[in-house]
């Protein structure tokens, strides 16, 4: 049999032989063993069973395995040929890939664990409204489902007397003695919508579904789910991890009841584990989950869906660095499932392919109930400066302010900074540094005092003056949350603000609190990141206000139009939701790029042609696949030289087909001690050649390789 051990070793990548061990040969494939490895042994995964060829059968050095780990297959078939799938396409080691679809729970409890504490849920009658402690936590119970005593436990801060007061009165019951609640009918859809499920039922394959902000999306969705477990088959849903709230998920199992669990990082390795077990049985048939649920093992997987499926989240930052959206795609090809992407700003690469007729198509182009989508208002900041008003707030947004303050509705104010990068631009004229090669905005360096590019590395110094107008009035763009919170609190002392972004909202129990605050509009003004952008639906926000439309634009990525497009979309998203039609407030000092004016006229088409355009030229996905090589070493002579040799090398092993751009040292140049070179390959289509150079490269240690990077510093 050929096993992966499940260590991240590059000596150890590759299919390892045994012979079967006391269990006697039958298909192992999938199942965890336990063999000899060198002097010790290791833990590994059977990935193939193959009759082994004569001239081996009697070859001694081939040794047998010394135990099976688990009762039934940890990983489904599909799910093994799926991992050498992945393996081979973003270069990473067999063993690591394996070991990242089986949950820490699962790996540990396989030696056989004790039954499953039982899962309690909040049954119909609710506690008495003094009883604060019991009623605080049988809604805690009704929001996230069936949980067992000990998560109860933890997610509040009450004591396992409330859990007995609350078992013995009947208000919670063991999940497996109640009736499933009724469930809620399924709204009537409109036309699009029928139109779009019909479309979408009985066939396989992949759709993208573009649909415009509350276009209905989600409950076509559910549709598809209803007919993928009436066909006996198992559904899921990948959200990306920050719009997994108590909203999203209060809407699925207000549809599928118990049938639907959810799966993200905040859960216990026994949670998971527990979760993961179920899925397998079939007992769970339907999961709502973050990135990695898209290894679950489903035993009859029907419907894979990504929402929101431009977000970049999606993309795992580290090894094995799989595209999650590419996951599913493979996934479904194999399972002989559908999968659909959904978005109202899809990526730009899923766009492309639906067009070109790689993918199957479906538009939504109109919000539910005819409800307009909100007004939007572009402000050019440039003018506003001319005009003396040195605030961060435009006229026009404090006017709109001010008058949703007094209708009493809510306020949104956005600062899509993403930290860390800085860059430098023109007060007066609005042009922000780009590099001369790349078109891409250099980033500012602290340390250094230079600008660099992080696709080309060229560098320069800071000018005195704007190369565009000559001005003299060049800035550092660096306006945090914080300030902006001042400012409101200046401006509008009367109005209660609440803040979130990184800082503020470290963990998921924060961003809860922070939705249902505002949600239960214990503010009037929220002020935040783009973190706050996704998937939040608060009907009483009528403003949406965008302070600075261009900074995640001046930011140092080819990526930067098509993400400040899809910010700006989804942010005024966030507008009119309810009954009451919004506004939004775009604040910039580049009021004619077209990623700005696309978005302002909600004009997906007419940002995809541009964009396309400047990809082609430059040389970007979806034209070219990227590489990034990351050489890194504590001391930095010998990382810089190792750059070069690999650099060398890779030289050596290809042809006019594929530019290599550098070495030169990372945009963030030392992390954790160890310096960062980095080098960048553009090419074509992947062929032989990159097959070849991806197998030479897997083998040299201190050189990391990401296919189709996201994240360049
Ligand atoms: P999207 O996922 O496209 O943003 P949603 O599915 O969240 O849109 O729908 C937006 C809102 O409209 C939700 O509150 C949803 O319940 C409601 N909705 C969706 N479809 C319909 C419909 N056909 N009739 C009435 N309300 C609908
Ligand atoms: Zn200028
Ligand atoms: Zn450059």
């Amino acid at each position: 049999m050929d096993v992966a051990i499940e260590r991240a070793v590059g000596d150890l990548d590759r299919l390892w032989s045994y012979r079967a061990g006391p269990e006697g040969p039958q298909d192992w494939v999938g199942h965890r063993i336990e063999v000899p490895l060198g002097r010790g042994t290791a833990t590994g995964v059977v990935l193939r069973e193959q009759p082994m060829p004569l001239q081996f059968a009697t070859d001694p050095k081939i040794r047998s395995v010394l135990a099976v780990l688990d009762d039934e297959p940890t990983l489904t078939p599909q799910l093994t040929e799926l991992a050498l799938w992945m393996s081979e396409r973003y270069l990473a080691f067999i063993g690591q890939t394996v070991r990242a679809m089986i949950p820490p729970g699962v790996r540990q409890g396989a030696h056989g664990l004790e039954s499953p504490p039982a899962r309690w849920r909040a049954g119909e009658r609710s506690p008495g409204p003094r009883a604060v402690h019991q009623r605080a936590m049988w809604e805690w119970l009704r929001e996230h489902g069936p949980s067992t005593r000990e998560e109860m436990l933890a997610a509040g801060s009450a004591s396992s007397a409330v859990f007995v007061a609350l078992r013995r009165q009947g208000l919670i019951v063991p999940v497996n003695e109640v009736q499933e609640l009724p469930q809620k009918p399924a709204v009537q859809l409109n036309a699009e919508q029928r139109d779009a499920v019909q479309r979408l039922s009985g066939a396989s394959g992949v759709w993208l579904l573009e649909g415009v902000t509350g276009s209905g999306k989600t409950e076509v969705y559910m549709e598809r789910i209803e007919k993928t477990l009436a066909d006996g088959r198992q559904a899921m849903v990948l959200v990306p991890e920050i719009a997994l709230t108590p909203q999203t998920v209060a809407r699925f199992r207000e549809r599928f009841g118990s049938r639907v669990e959810v799966w993200h990082s905040g859960l216990s390795r026994g949670q998971r584990a527990e979760t993961w077990r179920r899925v397998r049985r079939g007992t769970t048939p339907v999961v709502v989950g973050a990135r990695s649920a898209i290894f679950l093992p489903f035993p009859c997987l029907g419907l894979i869906v990504l929402d929101e499926e431009h977000e970049t989240t999606y993309k795992q930052d580290e090894h094995p660095r799989y595209h999650a959206r590419e996951v599913a795609e493979e996934r479904a090809r194999r399972e002989g499932a559908q999968c659909i992407l959904g978005s109202a700003t899809p990526a730009l690469d899923s766009a492309w392919r639906a067009r070109n007729g790689q993918i199957g198509w479906i538009r939504l182009t109109e919000r539910v109930m005819q409800r307009p989508l909100p007004q939007v208002t572009i402000v050019d900041m440039r003018a506003e400066l001319r005009n003396g008003n040195h605030e961060m707030f435009s006229g026009a947004l404090m006017e709109a302010v001010t008058q949703t303050l007094a209708a009493g509705r809510q306020t949104i104010l956005f600062l899509n900074r993403r930290g860390y990068a800085t860059y430098i631009f023109c007060r007066d004229c609005g042009a922000s540094l780009s590099c001369p090669h790349c078109s891409v905005t250099l980033t500012y360096h602290q340390e250094t005092g230079r600008l660099s590019c992080h696709y080309c590395f060229y560098e320069t110094v800071p000018p005195r003056r704007c190369p565009r107008c000559a001005s003299e009035r060049i800035r550092y763009f660096g306006a945090g949350t914080e300030r902006v919170v001042e400012a409101v609190a200046r401006l509008w002392p009367q109005a209660r603000v609440l803040r979130a972004d990184r800082d503020t909202l470290s963990g998921r129990e924060s961003h809860e609190r922070m939705w249902r605050a505002f949600s239960r509009r214990e503010a009037d003004i929220l002020v935040g990141t783009q973190m706050i952008a996704k998937g939040m639906d608060w009907p009483m926000v009528t403003l949406v206000g965008i302070l600075a439309a261009d900074v995640s634009l001046n930011f140092p990525d080819f990526r930067s139009g098509e993400r400040t497009f899809q910010l700006l979309v989804q942010a005024s998203g966030r507008a009119g939701r309810g009954q009451i039609p919004g506004h939004v407030v775009i604040q910039t000092y580049n009021p004619e790029h077209y990623a700005i004016v696309r978005a302002v006229q909600a004009d997906y088409q007419g940002f995809l042609d541009e964009e396309l355009q400047y990809r082609e030229a430059a040389g970007y996905p979806p034209f070219r696949q990227l590489w990034l090589l990351e050489i890194r070493d504590r001391d930095e002579h010998k990382a810089r030289e190792m750059a070069q040799e690999t650099a060398d090398l890779v030289r050596s092993q290809v042809d006019g087909a594929v530019a290599v751009l550098g070495p030169a040292p990372a945009p963030i140049a030392k992390v954790r001690e160890f310096f960062r070179f980095h080098i960048l390959l553009k090419s074509a289509v992947r062929g032989a050649q990159l097959d070849r150079l991806g197998a030479v490269l897997k083998g040299r240690s201190g050189v990391q390789v990401t296919i189709d990077p996201y994240f360049m510093l």
